[in-house]
């Protein structure tokens, strides 16, 4: 059922497979194991143990379900699944040596939704894990942060560099989202700063593929969602803000990359800088990829985030991750989209479509 999710995993997994000999019978914990991006990692490594590592990489997973769903794999010798909360201090049995903290609430939806904890994930949840990290046997760790640290960027600063301070408002829509993400980044830098931490941070645009909830309400699995039922398209607005579109397999690779990278104390731009286009364009090309009778409907966006705090262009300069770390996206929108599509389908096409896709 999963056919292109593990696809995807292979994908991923052969591209990193020279730097992932660094995880030869090593111990890994990561945070947000059960979400979308988390369970990449997972499948990934579980493929790197079965046909890459001679001496299995043992998984950590922890995750509190707030919007994480399940593992795609299950438990099994090498991974062990915590049921914790990563805001709340956390003592690990034995010695880990690469922490990933991908645990958050990335779709606009769930952070307005759950204000206090999207801010405790990534300052509390980021503290702990950079105290755990302390620890030196600790090889890398990789936090999670955001392109959103760049809340609505000045015109003159699209594509957007590392080195842009961003234009975010401290109280607005999206302000417990893209603060704490920020304040996460600062932590991290001063943790390098303190003790020569190994810590790197990736800014991901807008990754998207198999995994992510139907019922996430980001663009992509939102119009998908309406495709199913046979909707329009709502379009948010007037429809003319962009946004750039990563496939995951292109994201994954360079999460990892930068992961295994000697730059501590920096953070990376990944996404795709291929193809900025507007969320109504985008409307147009879902439909006549897949269903041209469903139609577009322009209407409000469900919560602030959409209404009042959504940034007009998203568009990364990937030049660092490029010249650095030899990055290089290759899934085209199209081409993604109708990998996402088919999975969908697959998953989701035949059955009921989770009764929290109703809501506003
Ligand atoms: N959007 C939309 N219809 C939807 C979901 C989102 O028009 O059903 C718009 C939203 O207003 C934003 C863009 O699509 O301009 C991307 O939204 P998403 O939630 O995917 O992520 P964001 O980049 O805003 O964090």
């Amino acid at each position: 059922m999963d056919a292109i999710f593990y696809d995807d995993v292979e994908t991923i997994a052969k591209a990193i497979a020279e730097d992932a000999l660094a995880l030869e019978a090593k111990t890994l914990l990561i945070s947000g194991g059960a979400g979308f991006l988390g369970n990449y990692f997972i499948g990934v490594i579980e493929y790197l143990n079965s046909h890459v590592l001679k001496t299995p990489c043992h998984i950590i997973s922890i995750d509190n379900f707030t919007s994480g769903v399940s593992y795609a794999t299950g438990e099994n010798k090498d991974l062990t699944t915590i049921r914790h909360d990563i805001k709340n201090p956390l003592s690990i049995g034995r010695d880990v040596h690469f922490i990933i903290h991908a645990a958050g609430l990335a779709s606009p939806k769930f952070y307005r939704q759950h204000k206090i904890e999207t801010i405790d994930v990534a300052t509390l949840g980021t503290k702990n894990l950079l105290e755990l990290a302390r620890k030196p046997y600790v090889e890398s760790m990789l936090y999670f942060s955001s392109s959103e640290v760049y809340g609505d960027p000045h015109p003159a600063f699209i594509p957007t560099p590392e080195t842009y301070w961003g234009n975010v408002s401290f109280t607005g829509p999206r302000s417990n989202y893209d603060e704490s993400k920020r304040l996460g980044e600062a932590m991290c830098v001063a943790y390098y700063q303190t003790y020569n931490l190994p810590v790197k941070a990736v800014r991901p645009f807008n990754v998207y593929g198999p995994g992510m909830r139907i019922d996430d309400y980001r663009v992509i699995p939102n119009f998908v969602s309406n495709l199913f039922r046979g909707k329009p398209l709502p379009v948010y607005g007037g429809g003319n803000r962009t946004r750039t579109f990563c496939y995951v397999t292109d994201a994954m690779t360079g999460f990892f990359k930068v992961l295994f990278s000697t730059h501590n104390g920096e953070a990376f731009n990944v996404g795709n800088d291929d193809e900025e286009i507007s969320i109504v364009e985008l409307a147009h090309v879902m439909n006549s990829l897949f269903s041209p009778e469903n139609g577009v409907q322009k209407t409000k966006g469900i919560n602030d985030a959409y209404a009042e705090g959504d940034p007009s262009r998203r568009l990364p300069d990937l030049t660092k991750i490029r010249t650095l770390l030899s990055y290089s996206p290759e899934i085209g929108l199209k081409t993604g989209l109708k990998r996402f599509y088919a999975w969908a389908k697959e998953k989701y096409g035949n059955s009921d479509l989770p009764a929290t896709i109703n809501c506003p």
